[in-house]
């Protein structure tokens, strides 16, 4: 008889100290303990190799990751407009090792789903018993011409993961005279965060209206409407900036001039002294090397909601902005996905049932200004057949309001903490 790894896992028993021979595995773990592979620690992927670890002490976990530091999406906003600055959205992974995570700092570039085996860029073969994927977005500059060319001049930027974009956006914001055009393109949904370009503008309007009142914000949205906090947004914008933004919805980018600084949308042709133009998005690139961007467009991964394993590739589970869901793409969301999928697989992993009715939270703050925010919070609980189904628990603020802005900022450290410490 022939034993594979996984069926040689279950007769030989966790914990029994003994050496496969001929195993690809070069960073994996003694043998006899279930390896389970996470690539990316960003909000996913460090949430799930903390509580995997946690939860199941007898699993090695490998933690894949290029960059030193976790650079948060959340707040980054909050630098953009002024409010704080790198060093306090910029956070190290210093102690995901001491749950005993093994941090590999280099680039998954191809995933052998059947041999369960990952390749990295370092030249490193990695083999799994489970992967996990939380690579978050790759932006689709290519849907916009000429974006590439601007984007590399410097002309245009998304800031749209955290890092350089967000502190040259913030350097090109102060150097614009008063009186300029800020433009700020909104991509069409299903997209990284819905309210963040609507908390951008407020942001930058609460900025411009202190240090250049003559400036103004053109906004252009790829939807027909304001995608989410619409009540929240539309009371600010008419409220703290009335005639200082200017809101123009079915308006997809479909060209950016760096030379001229203009973009082109089916309409309009604007001029803006700075442009910030987010592209529209898809799952990051190891999903594709996976075969888990899967849904009918190729854009986005299918799961498995209870266990977040992907519908058509075993073994392999998904989370965070990656996967096709009718939930937000946001930070707290990937958390929640990350501690299902964690239950899961140490439930997968010891040959039992894991959790058929998990629930999953939502809570999103957005700030409207340098003192006050807003947010909306929900609660799912998950159906076989149905998927998440929202709870009656939960609400939105039409307003904003200081003890709001408190609770962003507390929220913020909370959930760095909870990923990284
Ligand atoms: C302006 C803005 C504001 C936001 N505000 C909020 C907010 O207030 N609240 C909220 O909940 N959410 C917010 N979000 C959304 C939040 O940032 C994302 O939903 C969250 O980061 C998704 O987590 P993730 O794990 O899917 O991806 P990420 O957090 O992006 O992590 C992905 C990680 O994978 C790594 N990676 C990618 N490919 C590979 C590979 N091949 N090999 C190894 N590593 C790889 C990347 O380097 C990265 O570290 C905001 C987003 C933006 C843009």
């Amino acid at each position: 008889m022939t034993l594979n790894r996984r069926d040689f896992l279950k007769v030989s028993g966790a914990g029994a100290a003994v050496a496969l021979t001929g195993c690809a595995t070069t960073a994996s773990s003694s043998a006899a303990r279930p390896h389970v592979v996470v690539v990316g620690a960003g909000f996913g992927g460090a949430t799930c190799a903390k509580y995997l670890r946690q939860w199941g002490p007898h699993i090695d976990v490998t933690l894949i990751e290029p960059n030193d530091k976790f650079v948060s999406c959340p707040i980054s906003n909050w630098v953009i407009g002024g409010l704080r600055t790198m060093d306090d959205i910029t956070h190290g992974y210093d102690n995901l090792p001491k749950h005993g995570i093994k941090m590999v700092k280099d680039y998954v570039v191809a995933v052998d789903a059947a041999k369960r085996t990952v390749k990295t860029r370092g030249g490193a073969t990695i083999s799994y018993d489970r992967l996990v994927l939380s690579p978050g977005i790759e932006i689709l500059t290519d849907t916009v011409k000429g974006y590439k060319e601007a984007e590399a001049a410097g002309k245009v930027v998304h800031a749209w993961k955290a890092g350089p974009q967000t502190a040259l956006l913030r350097k090109q914001l102060e150097a614009m005279p008063d009186g300029g055009t800020y433009v700020l393109s909104v991509p069409a949904a299903p997209y990284r965060c819905p309210p963040g370009p609507y908390e951008r503008a407020c942001l930058v309007a609460n900025y411009f209206k202190q240090a250049k009142p003559k400036s103004k914000i053109i906004l252009l949205d790829g939807n027909p409407d304001v995608v989410s906090k619409k009540p929240l947004f539309t009371d600010a914008w008419n409220t703290l900036y009335a005639g200082m933004i200017e809101y123009r919805p079915n308006n997809a980018p479909l060209a950016v001039d760096g030379s001229k600084m203009i973009v082109t949308t089916e309409f309009d042709e604007v001029k803006g002294d700075v442009l910030n133009v987010v592209p529209r998005q898809r799952a990051g690139d190891v999903c594709a090397q996976a075969g888990v961007r899967n849904d009918s467009a190729g854009t986005w991964c299918t799961v498995n909601f209870d266990t977040f394993e992907s519908t058509t590739v075993p073994n392999v589970h998904i989370l965070g902005d990656s996967i096709l869901a009718p939930l937000p793409k946001s930070g707290h969301l990937a958390t929640n996905h990350a501690k299902v999928c964690a239950a899961a697989i140490v439930e997968l992993l010891a040959g039992r049932q894991p959790d058929p009715i998990p629930v999953i939270a939502n809570t999103c703050y957005s700030a409207t200004s340098g003192t006050t925010s807003g947010y909306v919070a929900h609660v799912y609980r998950y159906e076989a057949g149905k998927g998440y189904v929202a709870q009656p628990e939960g609400g939105a603020t039409p307003k904003g309001s200081e003890i709001v802005f408190a609770y962003q900022e507390s929220w913020a450290k909370n959930i760095w903490a909870n990923a990284l410490d």
